[in-house]
């Protein structure tokens, strides 16, 4: 927030807008009180430093537009902090060092006067005896001073002409304020974007370090999952002793958690993957009909449990070009969901179609439906259903949201229809000509689902 000097108005207008000190000058130049030369340039100024994030490059660009514009012999900012001041930037002091003068003016308590008596300054060495203290520091003629005070920046921005035969007129004190009263609103502007800009990054810094600790933990978890599956399937075959019925509960018990685990891990590592770019297509052909009917052997435990009446209309001849293992995954997720989310005694119907130009899936089952504000965010990761919770304890909310980025990564989408109490149809529509690039080479190699 700009602090202190009224400016005819025109704060409250361009305060509204990020881009309003350039649209709103030109409604107001008989307003300002500026001729259209004075007019044109600090259109010309605003709109230079509406481009430019960095308060140094900024003035410096405002000092060498006013040197040619406006014919001033010199520019300078002196920067305000709350133990003292210092030079910002300086223009057109090749012949003597700024930081001199600045120096000399800060020891002769001249400085301290300009700072805090007034806002606005017209300096000449011909008027007054503070007049020529000042222009006589810098051997000069005449000086235009005026403040910038906002939240982020206290400075005092200053034009030089050197001849005392051409001095500073009010008018170019009065486009000094006008430039400065815009030019603070640009700065804090750019103030709040550099802050916004730098929570971004630092987000994303620490999205990145949470997607390489899942992806380091993951990997690091596939191994003891391994042997652990590896264990119990031992434990569990006769020819190496039987099991009491205790034991053999708990090894189903332990099979059931160890399942659970490595299609956990088997998420968390396609989402890290997913996230890091990591995850490449790798198209073959094979039959959907094949793919699908061992996803239904695969769950057919389930199925069975719930008495779901599965059909499957699947033509023999359709053939897909895709990355298997990404379509089996995918088709793994619709087909648990339709059984998992059923009723008991429901059903869950498989149909394909060839539309020409596509190939369409849909997973229709008879279960509990998705309310309408549910729908919304059924594809973001961990979003699960309230009645979904209770069915499913154990689910994590991520097939959905791996299913259509595989889809995505495939050229496809995936959309969905439902009915709350009712049933809900996944459908997934293929390319039936794969266009995504299949040989570009991911960065790690990828590794099979574990399990
Ligand atoms: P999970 O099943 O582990 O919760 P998903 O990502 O597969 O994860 O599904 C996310 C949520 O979408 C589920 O928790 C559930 O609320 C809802 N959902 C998915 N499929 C169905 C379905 N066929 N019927 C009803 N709700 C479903």
């Amino acid at each position: 927030m700009l602090k202190g000097w009224d400016l005819f108005g025109f704060g409250k207008k361009a305060k509204k807008a990020e881009t309003a000190a350039v649209a709103v000058l030109p409604q107001n130049q008989a307003k300002s009180g500026l001729s259209v030369l004075y007019f044109e340039v600090l259109n010309e100024c605003l709109y230079a430093a509406n481009q430019i994030r960095d308060t140094r490059e900024l003035f410096t660009t405002i000092g060498q537009l006013l040197k040619t514009k406006l014919s001033y012999d010199r520019f300078f900012v002196i920067q305000l902090f709350a133990d003292g001041a210092s030079p910002l930037i300086s223009v057109g002091f090749e012949d003597r060092p700024f930081e001199a003068k600045f120096s000399q003016l800060e020891e002769s308590g001249l400085l301290h006067e300009l700072f805090y008596k007034r806002s606005t300054w017209l300096l000449k060495n011909k008027s007054d005896q503070f007049g020529k203290q000042v222009t006589d520091l810098f051997g000069v003629g005449s000086l235009a001073l005026s403040q910038i005070g906002t939240e982020h920046l206290r400075a005092m921005v200053g034009v030089i002409k050197d001849s005392p035969d051409h001095e500073l007129t009010d008018e170019d004190l009065q486009f000094m304020r006008f430039l400065t009263h815009h030019l603070g609103q640009i700065i804090e502007n750019n103030e709040a974007y550099n802050r916004l800009n730098q929570q971004i990054i630092e987000l994303k810094q620490l999205d990145q370090a949470k997607t390489t600790f899942l992806s380091i933990a993951s990997h690091q978890l596939r191994t003891p999952l391994s042997v652990f599956r590896f264990a119990l399937s031992f434990l569990k075959k006769p020819q190496n002793g039987s099991l009491t019925p205790k034991q053999q509960q708990i090894v189903d018990e332990m099979t059931q958690s160890n399942i659970r685990l490595i299609n956990l891990v088997n998420n968390l590592l396609n989402i890290t993957r997913l996230e890091q770019g990591r995850l490449q297509v790798h198209a073959e052909s094979f039959s959907l009909a094949e793919l699908i009917k061992s996803v239904l052997e695969e769950v057919q435990p389930k199925i069975n449990e719930k008495q779901i009446k599965v059909s499957a209309n699947i033509p023999d001849i359709i053939t897909l070009n895709a990355d298997r293992m990404l379509i089996r995954e995918s088709m793994m997720n619709l087909i648990t969901n339709g059984v998992k989310y059923n009723r008991p005694g429901g059903e869950l119907n498989i149909t394909v179609n060839n539309s020409g130009n596509d190939i369409l899936i849909s997973v229709a089952d008879t279960g509990i439906g998705i309310s309408k504000s549910d729908q919304e965010r059924l594809f973001s990761q961990f979003f699960r259903a309230q009645q979904a919770q209770t069915i499913d304890p154990e689910g994590v909310g991520l097939g959905l949201y791996t299913t259509r980025q595989f889809i995505q990564l495939h050229g496809g989408t995936i959309t969905m229809q439902s009915v709350p109490e009712h049933g809900t149809t996944f459908t997934i529509s293929l390319p039936n000509k794969l266009t995504v690039p299949t040989t570009a080479q991911p960065q790690v190699a990828p590794q099979p689902p574990i399990g």
